[in-house]
């Protein structure tokens, strides 16, 4: 036997073994490993430091290139027809959200004991005003947005640009349209690229995985209990109330698709962004997902960067949950109904401005409560109730990414079918 062949016998049942089934004994692993060796275990961190920086590494380029293609393959009036669709399957999905996390919060009135509660005051004037979220949106340098991963601000203008590539296309100047045809042709090369790197990368998942559960349960697990435990039982039973009513409602009544079908593809970002807690990080699989759905890139590369982004389901019900937490921990009573309207109008916008990155969703919970008068301040008991929160957001953060993206490429779906442009041959 050559040692080419006897190489690739030892390695290769791994690659041979279904890959789900692989993430999801990584996952099981993970928290068996976490719970059993405690900090004895947290020598791992960089393997799953390695699977988050791999996402990380191919995540501009890949918003960048798909969403100059997306945008300059579509003529501006179609763009205008998506973009409009899609934004209004996003805000409506987030108010819902937030609904659900509000009813979670009145139905298990979650409430905490404030005598030992830790400082917050660090996070204190972390919150940017809602005039400032929006005003980000437009980089005032291509270049540092770039550099510092401002999403919002990448999308914004690769849209732009993919839009007068899409213009220049149809001009009747030969040079103008041959110098667009060049640029667009290296956007779809980077975007082909970056889709194979991501199946090389999704090859090493389970081992990420692994490592990154273990770690979440070596340090967080024993402390979720208590009071705690019920904020974070509220959270996930809005979570999967919401995919239930929601999503699965969408995909089932609205889309007439088969939702057997939708899973099979869509728990591969679910998975992944449970554990990386990152929308950004996972919207390469994402992608991937929505393509094997038989959604047109043009529709996906759009929808889904920008959805990473602006759209988050899972923040939303977990803002309700928190926000209600920490009243009833402070005042001893939830809210009113006029109360309830702002947080719905302000987590709904404080969803839009939360970047897709683990934990970015607790600062935006301070706008929340900014906005129906329980600020954080040092010493305060909103801040010690805050602070008990930040304590288990790991977890409770791993649910509401997941709903984020299965959001995401619920509404992409949806909207693709909407449009008759979704390719039923990839659901026989
Ligand atoms: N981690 C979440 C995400 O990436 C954002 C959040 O913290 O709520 O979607």
């Amino acid at each position: 036997m050559s040692g080419k062949s006897s190489a690739k016998k030892w390695y290769s049942w791994y690659f041979d073994f279904n890959l789900l089934y692989r993430i999801l004994i990584g996952l099981v692993l993970g928290v068996i490993l976490g719970l059993v060796f405690k900090e004895k275990i947290l020598w791992i961190q960089p393997l799953g430091d390695l699977f988050v920086r791999l996402l990380k590494m191919i995540m501009m380029p890949i918003i960048v290139s798909t969403l100059i293609v997306g945008a300059s393959s579509v003529s501006p009036a179609n763009l205008g027809r998506v973009g409009l669709r899609v934004i209004i399957f996003y805000l409506v999905t987030s108010a819902v959200a937030v609904f659900i996390g509000l009813a979670m919060g009145a139905v298990f009135r979650p409430s905490a004991e404030l005598a030992n509660v830790a400082d917050a005051a660090a996070r204190e004037a972390a919150a940017p005003s809602l005039a400032a979220t929006l005003l980000n949106i437009v980089p005032t340098s291509v270049m540092q947005a770039l550099v510092n991963e401002t999403v919002l601000a990448v999308i914004f203008a690769a849209l732009l640009i993919g839009i007068a590539i899409s213009f220049l296309r149809i001009s009747g100047d030969e040079r103008k349209q041959h110098a667009a045809s060049v640029l667009y042709n290296f956007f779809d090369g980077v975007a082909e690229v970056m889709m194979l790197i991501i199946k090389g990368i999704m090859q090493y998942a389970p081992i990420g995985v692994l490592s990154l559960v273990a770690v979440v349960f070596a340090t967080n697990g024993p402390k979720v209990v208590g009071s705690l435990g019920i904020v974070t039982v509220a959270c996930f039973i809005g979570y999967a109330l919401h995919i239930i009513l929601v999503y699965l409602g969408m995909v089932k009544f609205l889309a007439k698709l088969p939702i057997k079908r939708y899973f099979q593809d869509a728990k591969d970002p679910f998975i992944t962004a449970f554990v990386t807690r990152s929308s950004n990080g996972t919207l390469p699989v994402t992608m991937e997902a929505a393509e094997n759905l038989g959604v047109p890139k043009d529709i996906y590369s759009f929808s889904l960067p920008l959805g990473a982004t602006i759209n988050m389901d899972g923040t939303a019900i977990y803002q309700g949950v928190c926000a209600t937490f920490i009243a009833l921990s402070v005042w001893g009573y939830g809210f009113s109904i006029p109360q309830m309207g702002i947080i719905v109008v302000t987590a709904t916008l404080a969803s839009i401005g939360t970047a897709g990155v683990p934990g970015a969703g607790a600062i935006m919970l301070l706008l929340v409560l900014d906005s129906v008068g329980l600020p954080v301040t040092a010493g305060s008991a909103v801040a010690g109730a805050y602070a008990m929160i930040l304590g288990i957001d790991a977890l409770l953060d791993m649910g509401r990414t997941a709903l984020n993206v299965t959001g995401d490429l619920a509404c992409t779906t949806v909207v693709a079918k909407s449009m008759n442009e979704l390719d039923m041959k990839k659901w026989k």
